[in-house]
């Protein structure tokens, strides 16, 4: 038996609660593992809420991220005991996922911890933590440098915005912070921001080109601030888009493609390839500064991811949230 987040669908639409199911629940897969700690990502809060269809198959346990221990398998890359970490393949979506105590995946999905990260400091990174470190190998890719220029991180105060600001700012780059909480601020400088902006200034719709400011961005919000950010974005410099807080839409231009040579990546954490994975997650345990990602992590029991979910569609959530799910 173990606990879970499972998600129900009937005649009046979804619903969320924590059951005790039996291991007759458990999905198909070669590897079974007993879950120390999941999160609560934005993906997560839409499959929760079921304020978007993230959730495709009913009944489903949501969690698209864990970090555990394998329990048995049958895949032969893992055997019991291994510590293991699974970001995306649809768990959460179309296969039950890590917001419960054991969890059941096939073998090719799963990274193995990197030496010194906890599941719990996996799971502070958590897919949002992994994507902004896909985001900043994709600057680097580009071959910007901290002598580049500056480089603009958008939803900073959220969870790929708080780690991009305290990865890159280890990694040297001169980081400026787009927020709606301004009044966070100080907590923005304490995990690297050298400047912190209003979120109103790249919100509204803009101009096709506007001045220089930054020579990389790191975008979680997509619209017209993905746009203002490209307009605002030096010459040959880069755009890492990951994220559509403020929408799905991008009420762009190509000007800043064709004229100043910027170059837009499109940043996907869910189907990225293994390798590509296994490289993130070696680059965060060396370059990550965990003690001040502890700084911006909050850890909550199982019972307490349902108000998580709500939590943080309505933007209150600063940083990160780690789900004790054996708490
Ligand atoms: P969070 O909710 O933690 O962060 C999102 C942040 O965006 C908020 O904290 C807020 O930052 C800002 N924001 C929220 N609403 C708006 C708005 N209306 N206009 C402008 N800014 C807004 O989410 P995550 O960090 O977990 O995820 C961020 C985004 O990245 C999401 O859209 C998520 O779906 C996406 N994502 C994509 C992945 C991929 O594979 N491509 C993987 C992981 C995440 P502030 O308060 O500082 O303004």
């Amino acid at each position: 038996m173990y606990r879970a987040l499972l998600i129900e669908k009937d005649a009046a639409g979804q619903h969320a609660a924590i059951k005790t199911l039996d291991d007759d629940n458990l999905p198909e897969g070669d590897v079974t593992v007993q879950v120390a700690y999941s999160t609560i990502n934005y993906k997560d809060g839409l499959a929760i809420t079921g304020k978007a269809p993230v959730v495709r198959k009913f009944p489903l346990v949501a969690g698209i991220d864990f970090a555990g221990t394998v329990e048995s398998s049958s895949h032969p890359a893992w055997k019991t005991g291994d510590a293991v970490v699974l970001n995306g393949w649809g768990v959460g979506e179309t296969h039950s996922g890590g917001l419960a105590q054991r969890a059941r995946v096939r073998g090719d999905w799963l990274v193995a911890l990197p030496a010194g990260l906890t599941p719990r400091q996996a799971m502070a990174i958590g897919t949002a933590g992994y994507t902004a470190m896909l985001c900043v190998m994709a600057l680097e890719g580009h071959g910007l440098t901290p002598a580049s220029g500056d480089v603009l991180v958008t939803g900073a105060n959220g969870g790929v915005g708080s780690v991009a600001i305290v990865l890159l700012s280890k990694l040297g780059f001169r980081v400026i912070a787009s927020t709606g909480r301004v009044d966070e601020a100080e907590a923005l400088k304490a995990l690297g921001a050298a400047e912190v902006i209003d979120r109103a200034e790249l919100s509204a719709p803009g101009k096709p080109l506007a001045k220089e400011r930054w020579a990389g961005v790191v975008d979680a919000v997509g619209s017209h601030t993905l746009a203002n950010a490209c307009a605002g974005t030096k010459y040959r410099g880069a755009v890492a888009a990951c994220g559509l807080a403020q929408g799905m839409d991008f009420p762009g231009s190509v000007a800043p493609f064709i004229l100043r040579g910027v170059t837009l990546y499109g940043i996907d954490s869910v189907m990225a390839p293994k390798a590509l994975r296994q490289q993130a997650w070696a680059r965060l345990a060396q370059d990550l500064d965990l003690v001040k990602l502890d700084s911006a992590v909050r850890e909550i029991p199982l019972a307490g991811a349902i108000d998580a979910a709500a939590e943080i569609l309505a933007g209150r959530i600063r940083g990160r949230l780690v789900v004790n799910v054996n708490a």
